[in-house]
């Protein structure tokens, strides 16, 4: 259950990179994902049972031959992170959250990926990692606000 945990939050902040990689550099996501980009209201993605096996081929198999409960732990955390990663994404272009709310700033952050630059704010649920990478984009107005 902790080592779930602790994976789940790992897995939430190392998304960006994950995106970056996945995402915009080996088929067939990034096939799914220029269609995301093309039309991000549209339900289009890359399939859960593809991403679940990806997570069993890189969470559960490693771990298994070390300890079974670890890898059940590391998976369990890792299928959290993905599940959270989907729901605050689609959350950030369906829903519409208070001006000021950690949403609302995520939705800024990913719309500036979507509509300003695509090689950088890979990251949805946080700017961490694209802070760690050199890859967040910041909005106009905090540039103007800025200078
Ligand atoms: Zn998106
Ligand atoms: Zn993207």
């Amino acid at each position: 259950m902790a080592a779930g945990g602790t994976r789940a939050i790992g897995d939430d902040a190392s998304e960006g990179q994950k995106h970056r990689l996945i995402y915009h550099h080996i088929l067939p996501f990034k096939r799914y994902h220029e269609a995301h980009h093309e039309n991000p209201r549209a339900y289009v993605g890359a399939p859960p049972l593809l991403g679940t096996f990806l997570v069993f081929l890189t969470s559960f198999i490693p771990f298994a031959m070390v300890a079974p409960i670890i890898a059940n732990g590391v998976s369990v955390g890792m299928l959290a992170g993905y599940t959270l990663y989907m729901f605050i994404h689609y959350a950030i272009h369906f829903w519409e959250p208070p001006p000021g709310s950690l949403l609302y700033r995520a939705r800024l952050r990913h719309a500036m990926h979507h509509y300003r630059d695509n090689r950088g704010n890979f990251g949805v649920s946080t700017s961490f990692w694209d802070r760690v990478f050199g890859t967040r984009i910041q909005r106009v107005m905090e540039h103007s606000l800025a200078s």
